[in-house]
């Protein structure tokens, strides 16, 4: 009799883990299941539309630093398979790929349709059955073999892959079998600022901003923020939201964020502007252009000085000078409440790496079990690294499965 393998799930994990078991050992008989009437819904709004599919960071040891959960885990996957396999593998399958300027890869037709059609192709073309509407509700092992159970019907497989993502559902379903899990929280989110003192401001973004949370202040992210009608937003503050997604879910998302706009270094900051008392004494503070900052930002930060106008270098003093320190370097806003960045979001939490083969994605305890995709406890900054750990994970299970055979 031919192995039957029930994937529950039909997403990026789902569709990558079938389509490799399936090339591997073609006398398999797979099912993808999938709660909804849309497969691969995730993959089609993915990057904007554009489906970043990976990064060109390879190095494991590199790549690793970019998943807050799942660093110690991912480097021996990676090893296995890195963002360079996949790369190869879209190409192999069709899919030309092309690379932008912060290594971020998407398909070169600049939608994720292309990655669609190719996992859906593939996956029709290998005799991979699909079953929409088909929701798990309880999965129980019994004489060697897996029992399905959904609303209407039940179905039963020698091997059961789950790929759902993170749910209610399948969290009171892992409970049952025992599986620990580390209960999610949101990640990848921007920070709320209800009518914060820069909404004229709202579009004007900084290249090199330091972030950091007072009340956390073990963690400083660089990079891009954006002033935003709703509060902050950009690379940084995403970096800082995937890295203290716990932290900020037990502060109830109310904080206070500082930020440093333009990565100053306090000492030669201070240095630069007592430079100016001796240089350009007569010369208005307000009209100093060496921040390296937006003209519009800088004047904003300086009238929220409380300064005058006319104010010039001779005059500002020592304790205008820290004044500028601070307002330039710990810029304070107070944040309450989260938004969803359109681009990406996902959840950390999830299966407990502890009770996963990092050999195999299996189930420890669970004869004939698997995981992968979102529903571990892994995940990652924006980049492509969500989806790299999916794809790394099912081809690693696809590559055990067939050794067993
Ligand atoms: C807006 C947005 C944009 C993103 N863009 C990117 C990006 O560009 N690059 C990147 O790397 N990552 C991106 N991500 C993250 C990435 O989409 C996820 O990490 C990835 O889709 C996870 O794949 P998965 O297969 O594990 O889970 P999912 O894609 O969530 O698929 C799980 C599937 O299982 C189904 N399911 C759930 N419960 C059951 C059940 N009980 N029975 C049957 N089926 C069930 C669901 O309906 C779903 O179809 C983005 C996420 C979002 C929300």
């Amino acid at each position: 009799m031919p192995k039957t393998i029930s994937i529950i799930g039909g997403g990026a994990a789902g569709f990558f883990s079938a389509i490799n078991i399936a090339k591997k050992n073609p006398s398999y008989r797979i099912t993808i299941y999938e709660a909804s009437n849309n497969l691969l819904s995730k993959v089609l709004i993915s990057g904007g539309g554009r489906c970043n599919v990976t990064n060109t960071i390879s190095d494991p040891k590199v790549l690793v630093n970019n998943y807050p959960r799942g660093f110690d885990f991912l480097g021996s996957v990676f090893n296995k398979f890195t963002t360079l396999d996949t790369q190869k593998w879209f190409t192999k399958h069709g899919v030309n790929l092309k690379t932008e300027s912060d290594g971020r890869v998407f398909p070169a037709t600049d939608s994720s349709e292309t990655i669609y059609k190719c996992l859906y192709q593939n996956c029709i073309e290998l005799g991979v059955n699909i079953k929409l509407k088909h929701r798990l509700i309880d999965l129980t092992f019994n004489q060697g073999r897996w029992h399905l159970k959904f609303k209407e019907q039940h179905e039963s497989s020698d091997i059961a892959i789950l790929a759902t993502g993170i749910n209610s559902g399948i969290i009171r379903l892992l409970e049952k079998l025992s599986i620990p899990i580390i209960q999610p929280v949101p990640s990848l989110f921007t920070f709320n600022s209800k009518n914060h003192k820069q909404l004229n401001l709202s579009g004007i973004s900084v290249s090199n901003a330091l972030v950091s949370i007072n009340e956390l202040p073990n963690r400083t992210e660089n990079g891009s923020l954006l002033i935003t009608h709703w509060g902050y937003s950009g690379p940084s503050i995403l970096k800082l939201s995937s890295w203290l997604a716990f932290d900020i879910e037990k502060l109830n998302y109310d904080f206070n964020l500082s930020i440093n706009w333009n990565s100053y270094d306090l000492k030669s900051l201070e240095k630069r502007l007592f430079l100016n008392v001796i240089n350009n004494p007569k010369q208005k503070v307000r009209n100093w252009n060496e921040h390296g900052l937006p003209k519009r930002l800088w004047q904003q930060l300086f009238d929220s000085t409380g300064f005058k106008d006319y104010v010039n270098w001779s005059e500002i003093g020592k304790k205008g000078i820290d004044k500028l320190i601070s307002i330039l370097t710990k810029y304070e806003v107070r944040i309450l409440g989260k938004t969803t960045y359109k681009e990406e979001f996902v959840t950390a939490g999830g299966i407990n790496l502890g009770a996963v083969d990092v050999n195999s994605f299996s189930i420890k305890n669970h004869s004939n079990l698997y995981a992968v995709g979102e529903l571990l406890n892994i995940d990652a900054v924006t980049g492509g690294f969500n989806f790299q750990a999916a794809w790394s994970g099912a081809y690693i299970l696809s590559e055990h499965l067939s050794n067993m055979h």
